[in-house]
């Protein structure tokens, strides 16, 4: 869900396993690493034996590349939303895999998405979800982190700053525009999406104080509802960006923006409506309780 501070320790800790790895698909350095969680270990033990299984340096070096989950049920399902996904966008699959640490399980609480047009999938990520939230939280998880492929497909977003901060609000806008559109998960309600939302946001970035690069709880919540909003439109990626920031003043702090929406004027008129919940959001007179209960 984020660029982790943890990334540097680990590209350090691991840069003298220059060796290559074992399996097949792993020689590429990630430009823009996208990681789920801090729950990263640093300290993964030095065994020289276990580099055969070793991923890529953003993974523990005893994790294994996998193309499937623990059963056939979990990996059709992620297989067949990574299609749906893609597909929603008009486009074929990334790489999807999955990564498994049997002696260190934890440490698959991730989920990568690479420049390289690969999604890596931890085994650990996708149990826990699974678990608290069912399958909804890892397909929001999943459009989330294809969100990223489209940016880098599309060189989005289009909006920078000096943190990563809109590449995730983005991403998480993506991931409701997904949940919503009949196409993709076709949801109807909110509340799903939403507590599903508050999952991913529970494991990943709600904790997250140090830089604040990543969007308060807030705003990623907003993020999630604009993406859900735009999804009463079909959209293009980049339609969907241009959209996606030209309310992004409402995400960050509320505020509408006053100028003409050239591209889009019947969207508008639609999204004037949610401009003041968007405040709201922001401002905490809709609770993250209340939040959930949006339609
Ligand atoms: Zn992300």
């Amino acid at each position: 869900m984020k660029t982790n501070f943890n990334f540097r320790l680990l590209a350090g800790a691991f840069a003298v396993l220059s060796l290559s790895a074992c399996n097949d698909d792993n020689l590429e350095t990630p430009v823009q690493p996208e990681q789920q969680t801090e729950n990263l270990k640093i300290d993964q033990p030095n065994e020289l034996e276990k580099v055969c299984y070793y991923v890529d340096q953003y993974w523990s070096s005893s994790s294994v590349l996998a193309t499937s989950l623990q059963n056939s049920t979990d990996t059709n399902f992620m297989n067949s939303q990574m299609t749906k996904i893609a597909s929603l966008w008009g486009r074929s699959n990334p790489t999807l895999r999955f990564v498994n640490d049997p002696s260190n399980v934890n440490s698959t609480y991730n989920a990568i998405s690479y420049s390289t047009g690969k999604i890596y999938y931890g085994y650990a990520i996708y149990y826990d979800a699974k678990s608290k939230g069912g399958d909804i939280v890892n397909a929001m998880i999943l459009a989330h982190e294809y969100g990223h492929q489209l940016q880098y497909i599309f060189g989005l977003p289009s909006v920078s700053e000096s943190t990563a901060r809109p590449n995730e609000l983005e991403a998480d806008g993506f991931a409701g525009y997904y949940l919503r559109r009949p196409n993709g998960y076709n949801q109807t309600t909110f509340a799903q999406i939403a507590a599903a939302y508050e999952f991913a946001q529970s494991i990943g970035d709600y904790q997250t104080t140090s830089s604040g690069h990543h969007g308060t709880p807030p705003q990623r919540r907003s993020a999630v509802r604009l993406g859900f909003l735009l999804g009463q439109y079909d959209l293009s990626a980049s339609s969907f960006d241009y959209n996606f920031f030209y309310y992004y003043q409402g995400v960050l702090n509320g505020t509408y923006k006053m100028g003409k929406n050239t591209q889009n004027p019947e969207l508008d008129a639609y999204m004037s409506q949610y401009m003041d919940e968007l405040r709201k959001i922001q401002n905490g007179e809709i609770s993250a309780e209340e939040f959930k209960d949006l339609q």
